[in-house]
């Protein structure tokens, strides 16, 4: 056993995910109180340069066809190799739909403990203090992490992914992959998002409507407001799932990550999986009658109102304001 920290880094299409930055910044944490190395885990078919701004000690980064992708199968047998040899103090993983495809299965294997939703860790002398959210986020539960090694499930929200990263190059060490022949998942084929309909991941302002709405028929309070704003509509999954809104429109663990400069919520809750795709952005302004909504967490300016009250008025404030200044707003994108 050793009092490493691991960070099993994610990346999709060339590019690291920002959460894996987010682990890097919660492992330094804990690695400090530890007195180990932050050890970044980078799976991958000629992926090495994802290396390059990881705030690691040092990467272990195992090459191999079957690793080009992500499935579940290869990243299971690859990653039980490597703790069941290096047995870290922790592994962190993301709380995402591919940390989820492999966290319970290797507790299971390797028989360690598992923390899921963990927005935070400190450390108080010796002692890994851990924050995870639960019921939708409205619960943070504070415990210890077990030892003498645990499996982490990181949630972002709790770290920047600047702080998880590095000016500087990390050492690279290279680790053999164990056999990955005969597994039964693979990748057949890489489907492209739908790219007909507006991209909301690129655009600056974005009104994202979730359950508080109600009925289809009072989304079109918030396409007006939208239209004022001159920004698309996005949901919560409820919205999508009701089929009031195409899937291209939904932001969070199943649907796109979003970064605006404003990010306008009505009516939705800030479940974790939707916080997973629109907690980075700039400015989150929230609506919620609930004063104890997690939405309020990651907002920077939040009213407990009602959106049926507030949606109009603000529509009309922006027409009048519009007016005004003599500027218009179509309704191309929304
Ligand atoms: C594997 C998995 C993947 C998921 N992926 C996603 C995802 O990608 N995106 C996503 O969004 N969810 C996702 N979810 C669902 C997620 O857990 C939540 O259920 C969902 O985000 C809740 O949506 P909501 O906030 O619109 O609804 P609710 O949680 O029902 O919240 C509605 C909110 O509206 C407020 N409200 C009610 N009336 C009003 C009013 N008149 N004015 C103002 N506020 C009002 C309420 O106080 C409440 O907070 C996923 C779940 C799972 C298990």
């Amino acid at each position: 056993m050793s009092q490493d920290i691991f960070v099993v880094i994610e990346h999709l299409r060339g590019k690291v995910a920002d959460i894996s930055y987010v682990m890097l910044a919660a492992a330094r944490v804990i690695a400090q109180a530890t007195g180990g190395q932050v050890v970044a885990a980078l799976l991958g078919h000629n992926a090495q340069e994802l290396a390059g701004n990881l705030a690691a000690d040092r990467v272990l980064y195992v090459e191999h066809p079957a690793l080009a992708d992500f499935t579940s199968a290869a990243y299971q047998t690859v990653l039980e190799s490597l703790l069941r040899e290096h047995a870290p103090r922790a592994a962190l993983l993301g709380d995402t739909s591919i940390g989820g495809d492999v966290a319970a299965w290797l507790a299971a294997r390797l028989s360690w403990p598992l923390v899921s939703s963990c927005r935070s860790v400190s450390a108080e002398g010796a002692v890994i203090r851990f924050v995870s959210q639960t019921c939708g986020g409205k619960i943070m539960a504070e415990g210890d992490l077990p030892g003498p090694c645990a499996l982490v499930m990181i949630v972002p929200g709790g770290y920047k992914p600047e702080q998880g990263q590095s000016a500087q190059t990390p050492q690279v060490t290279s680790a053999a992959a164990p056999p990955l022949e005969g597994l039964r998942v693979a990748v057949d084929n890489y489907v492209e998002p739908d790219t007909s309909d507006v991209d909301i991941s690129r655009e600056p302002i974005l009104v994202s409507v979730g359950r508080g709405i109600q009925t289809l028929d009072s989304i079109g309070l918030v396409e007006e407001l939208a239209r004022a704003l001159g920004c698309p509509v996005c949901a919560s999954r409820p919205i999508v799932d009701q089929g009031w809104l195409p899937t291209t429109r939904l932001v969070g663990k199943s649907g796109k990550v979003v970064k605006p400069r404003l990010y306008l919520a009505l009516g939705i809750s800030g479940a974790p999986e939707h916080v997973e795709g629109m907690g980075e952005s700039e400015m989150i302004i929230a609506v919620n009658t609930d004063p104890a909504a997690p939405i309020f967490n990651v907002a920077k300016y939040g009213a407990t109102v009602d959106l049926f009250d507030l949606a109009p008025a603000l529509t009309e404030k922006i027409q009048e304001a519009r007016r005004q200044r003599g500027t218009h707003h179509g309704a191309a994108s929304s």
